[in-house]
């Protein structure tokens, strides 16, 4: 008998929530440990207070002698909270975060010891963090990276130790961390669209993209999951019948949720409610044993930076409660997958959400500024955002037959739809009086009104308006939000920078009024980029005949759609918009494509060695009590026996059968792999690709096969309607 799994299956019964005492008020536990605004002006002198604020705020530099002030009070408030350690808190390339412990403690002459935490450390610190993937940026010899202080993320306390967001650069000056393109491109966008926002209102000067996540996840028991080392080893399942009952009757979707996981829920969220990440959604999804949750948005850099402390703090929070939280984005085959939709918007000084709409003629035409600005720059780098959140895993969602396609698109409903019909149509050059009065009146004045019934949502479409803001929904739920913020918000700069000039153009040589000349140029926007613009079924085949009409990419692997991010277009933009250089968007692909490559080469290994340790093995542990029985029966009946028999031996055929292939796919797959390791960069990611990758089905079909036919009591691998419907 195999005696992990069904220990594993004892001990799942037996389990009970954890009781979750709740006996404070969220409001209250919300930022205790942080070292917020308020946080600040308690522990702060006023000068070092309003110098953090002005970095926030201005970008302004912080001088030597504050940042000692500033380090001196971080440590006092951390000292007060429990705190024994600081760490540089950063995201190397490795999409995960990283931090090494240092203590306050120092030792004084003469003996004795004190707690110390100066502004150097709090400003710089040099992790020896060779080992990181840089893409060959960094020489191990010559250009060491540190990690810089990030004032606008505030810093905090989880368990024990002060954590201060940073970047993380090399010596030579080359990001090699997710955040400080990050960033820039935030700088960029804010540039570029406070200098738009002025044509609106010369009060603004400031813009934040504001990202507002949902996190889908797993939850699966960690003793179900032990039995898998597959989940182990790669976070998903490699093989594994599928249940007799999955989610066709969707009874998980919103249905109440099991009590183990609720009590789970409730221990992160009051975590979350400490670290000052504002969670505020939380409900089952499609799948069983798959779960959501979403915060109140904020500012990019702070929600990106919120997101990757949450994925961490979820894996060590599900701990206590004995689940392995799974964030692959198709940990089964056949059930529905794990995405993370970032939703996006601008957002002013001011207080304006600059794609909502507004209660006047000129906010409306603000809107539909910022509106067909972000349609067009979609339109002009989709496959750069494609590119963006291409993973080994994400590869399993994108294009393959579930949500949402590899394909592109901009969703935006038939009224707004109808607005941008009409817009098409105004007149090329001067407008009339009258056609002023018209569109005013008529087109952009009805928005608002139009908005509160747009209600019709298409969840197929990758880039969708939900009435006051975008949401990518193409982000794989194991992603960091960086990658795609990033250039999200560079192509929309660039998009900015590129209408006030033509704006002011027609402004200039032309003598045209305000409101006419971006009527003309949002005119031409929306003409040029109408391909992008889909409202149907995105996951049909009819949609991708038609993509491909409209030359529309569709990458469907992640070394396929890698390539855009080294284009000479898109090099030029991140240049231009000063967000990364040459070298720096070529490490990142570099990096991504090896991670591919690795994780497919991961992904092999384990699937060769549990097809030829654990199932070819307990098959044939079958295939011998069959054997056993034909011998019986034989032995009872003689030259009869076949009769009796006929089954039996039919399943020993059936096993023979597919253990040959088995061992002969296996093989076959570690010859690919040993020729894609003589290979390199592209080369050895394509290989990996096209010619390890398919294995993977050929082999799980005949272990399925016997996972179906072999006695239960044999199996060691927890089945999929355990790992799903065990709570
Ligand atoms: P759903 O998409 O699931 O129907 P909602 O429309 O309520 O849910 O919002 C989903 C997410 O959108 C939430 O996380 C919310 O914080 C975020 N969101 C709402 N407004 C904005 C905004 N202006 N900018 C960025 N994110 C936003
Ligand atoms: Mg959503």
């Amino acid at each position: 008998m195999s005696i992990l799994r069904f220990n594993a299956l004892q001990e799942v019964l037996n389990r009970k929530p954890i009781q979750i005492e709740e006996n404070d008020r969220r409001s209250e536990l919300f930022g205790k440990n942080v070292f917020n605004e308020q946080a600040m002006r308690q522990y702060m002198t006023k000068e070092a207070y309003r110098s953090v604020i002005d970095a926030i705020e201005f970008g302004a530099k912080i001088d030597r002698k504050t940042a000692d002030q500033i380090a001196l009070s971080m440590k006092d408030w951390a000292l007060s909270k429990g705190a024994t350690h600081y760490t540089h808190w950063f995201q190397p390339l490795t999409g995960a975060t990283a931090e090494k412990h240092d203590a306050f403690f120092e030792t004084i002459d003469g003996g004795g010891a004190m707690e110390k935490f100066d502004g150097s450390q709090l400003v710089q610190q040099e992790p020896d963090a060779s080992s990181f993937p840089n893409g060959g940026i960094r020489n191990t010899f010559e250009a060491r990276g540190y990690t810089a202080w990030d004032p606008t993320s505030p810093a905090f306390i989880y368990g024990t130790t002060l954590c201060i967001p940073t970047v993380f650069v090399a010596y030579t000056g080359e990001a090699l961390d997710n955040k400080a393109p990050l960033l820039r491109a935030l700088q960029a966008v804010d540039t570029a669209a406070t200098a738009v926002c002025k044509y609106f209102d010369k009060n603004v000067s400031k813009v934040n993209a504001t990202l507002g996540w949902e996190q889908e996840y797993f939850l699966i028991d960690t003793a179900l999951a032990a039995a898998r080392p597959d989940i182990m080893m790669t976070g998903r399942t490699l093989l594994g019948h599928a249940p007799a009952k999955g989610q066709q009757l969707d009874d998980h979707y919103f249905g109440s949720i099991p009590a183990r996981a609720l009590s789970f829920m409730r221990d992160l969220e009051h975590e979350c409610m400490l670290l000052g990440v504002p969670v505020k959604t939380r409900h089952n999804e499609v799948a069983p044993n798959q779960f959501e949750l979403a915060p109140i948005f904020e500012e990019a850099n702070l929600a990106v930076d919120h997101n990757s402390l949450l994925m961490d703090v979820m894996e060590k929070v599900s701990q206590r409660h004995q689940f392995k939280v799974l964030f692959h984005e198709k940990p089964f085959a056949g059930i529905n997958g794990s995405g993370k939709h970032n939703n996006w918007s601008l957002s002013t000084d001011t207080g304006v959400n600059l794609l909502s709409p507004g209660k006047t003629p000129m906010k409306n035409l603000q809107f539909l500024t910022f509106f067909v600005n972000t349609i067009k720059a979609v339109h002009d780098y989709e496959e750069l955002i494609r590119a963006s959140i291409a993973s080994a895993s994400n590869d399993h969602r994108l294009g393959a037959n579930e949500a949402p396609p590899a394909i592109i698109s901009v969703f935006i409903g038939t009224q707004l739809s109808s607005v941008l019909d009409e817009l098409e149509n105004v007149t090329k050059g001067k407008l009339s009086p009258e056609e002023k009065t018209d569109l005013k009146l008529n087109i952009v004045g009805k928005i608002p009104e139009i908005l509160l019934d747009n209600t019709d949502r298409n969840r197929t479409s990758p880039f969708a308006f939900t009435g006051n803001k975008f949401e990518l929904r193409a982000v794989g739920s194991w992603s960091n939000c960086a990658g795609p913020m990033t250039v999200l918000n560079t192509i929309i700069a660039k998009q900015l920078n590129e209408f006030k000039k033509e704006v002011d153009e027609l402004i200039d040589t032309k003598k045209f009024k305000k409101d006419e000349a971006i009527f003309n140029v949002l005119r031409e926007y929306i003409k040029s980029s109408k391909n992008i613009r889909f409202e149907g079924d995105g996951y049909g085949e009819a949609w991708e005949k038609e993509a491909k009409k409209r030359g529309l990419s569709n990458n469907k692997t992640t070394p396929e759609a890698l390539k855009a991010k080294i284009s000479k277009k898109a090099i030029a933009l991140f240049e231009e918009m000063g967000v990364m250089n040459k070298v720096e968007v070529e490490a990142r692909h570099e990096i991504k494509l090896e991670e591919y490559s690795k994780k497919i080469q991961i992904e092999s290994r384990v699937l060769g060695d549990i097809a030829r340790n654990h199932v070819i093995p307990i098959a044939i542990q079958y295939q011998n009590t069959l054997i056993e029985n034909v011998r019986g029966l034989k032995e009872i009946f003689g030259n009869n026996f076949e009769k009796y028999a006929n089954e039996q031996i039919y399943l020993i055929q059936k096993i023979s059968n597919h253990i040959v292939e088995i061992n002969s796919k296996v093989e076959e797959m570690i010859e690919e792999r040993k020729k894609a390791n003589k290979l390199v960069g592209q080369k050895n990611a394509d290989a990996y690709c096209n010619k390890v990758k398919p294995y993977f089905d050929e082999i799980r079909y005949h272990c399925d096969k016997l996972e179906l036919m072999v006695d239960d009591n044999l199996w060691t691998l927890t089945k999929y309607r355990e790992l799903l419907f065990t709570r």
